[in-house]
């Protein structure tokens, strides 16, 4: 059996464990291959990989876009070309982006009372600050007594402190991963927030696009969703992936490797993946 976890996030982006050290606590649990799929941000990557060539575990190297505006559409690109100029200046743009919109968050919170201060690790260099961060930064405060108090209360949609995202298109995103010849795969679909026959009404656009997988084993996508997801990826002949999304010890994810005992088909998914991969360069 290949042993992956195909969505998982470092520092680099909204995590809180370095490339290096999600690659060990992938040894440690068994995993053989794994991918980093930061927010908006390629820099985790190559630590991941040298840590993985020394340790032998295999590491893939992708992202996590994040389209739409409120709805939270995500989409993973696997197997991205770190160098390409026109990811890079997307990417780029997306963090400036995350950064005002951060500052906007901070600016609500003193408003209404809860004032914090991001640490400086946020603002440097090519972190991809998430809202991960300011939750944090609320808990060191004493506001919240974890994370998903302070999505419920403060910062999640329609909430005091919510600020939206600039909107990015779904299948423009998708069309710039196949440009590059990265993999697009829909990531955790139980989590967009848009109701059903939206997402249906969309979904077509987003194959005309390019879109060649479904994220199905996701801590977030719940068991009884997986078989209709199932469905939907052999209907359309798409590939299935699966993954942690791996944050932070403990929080509403799951830790590296948790998904594996779930998905049934794991080492064929896996292989099909790698396939599409090598087809896609
Ligand atoms: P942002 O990218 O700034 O919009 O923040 C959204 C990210 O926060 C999502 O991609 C999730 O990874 C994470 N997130 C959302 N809700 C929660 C939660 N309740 N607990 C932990 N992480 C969360
Ligand atoms: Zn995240
Ligand atoms: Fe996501
Ligand atoms: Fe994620």
């Amino acid at each position: 059996m290949l042993k992956c976890d195909l969505h998982i996030h470092t520092t680099a982006s909204d995590g809180v464990f370095t490339p290096s050290k999600v690659v060990l606590r992938a040894k440690e649990k068994g995993v053989q291959m794994i991918a980093i799929t930061d927010h908006d941000c390629l820099s985790g990557i190559r630590e991941a990989r040298i840590c993985g060539e020394e340790t032998g575990i295999r590491v893939l190297g992708g992202v996590e876009l994040s389209t739409g505006g409120k709805e939270e559409i995500h989409v993973l690109g696997y197997s991205v070309n770190e160098e390409d100029a026109r990811l890079n200046a997307f990417l780029q743009e997306m963090r400036n982006d995350r950064r005002e919109r951060a500052e906007k968050i901070c600016q609500k919170l003193a408003f209404i009372g809860k004032p914090i201060t991001l640490p400086a690790s946020c603002m440097q260099g090519e972190k991809a600050l998430g809202r991960p961060e300011i939750a944090r930064a609320m808990m060191e405060m004493g506001y919240v007594t974890g994370i998903q108090e302070a999505f419920d209360r403060y910062i999640g949609v329609g909430c005091p402190a919510y600020v939206e995202r600039r909107e990015v298109d779904t299948a423009d995103a998708i069309c710039l991963l196949r440009s590059i010849g990265a993999v697009p795969v829909l990531a955790h679909p139980s989590l967009i927030r848009l109701p059903d026959h939206k997402i249906k009404e969309a979904f077509p656009k987003w194959l005309d696009a390019g879109l060649m997988g479904i994220e199905v084993f996701h801590p977030c996508v719940p068991a009884s969703h997986r078989k209709e997801l199932l469905s939907a990826a052999a209907y359309h002949r798409l590939l299935v992936t699966g993954g942690s999304d791996f944050h932070a010890p403990g929080d509403k994810h799951a830790d590296i490797g948790d998904m594996i005992p779930h998905w049934e088909k794991i080492s064929e998914d896996a292989e099909r993946l790698l396939a599409a991969i090598r087809s896609a360069k």
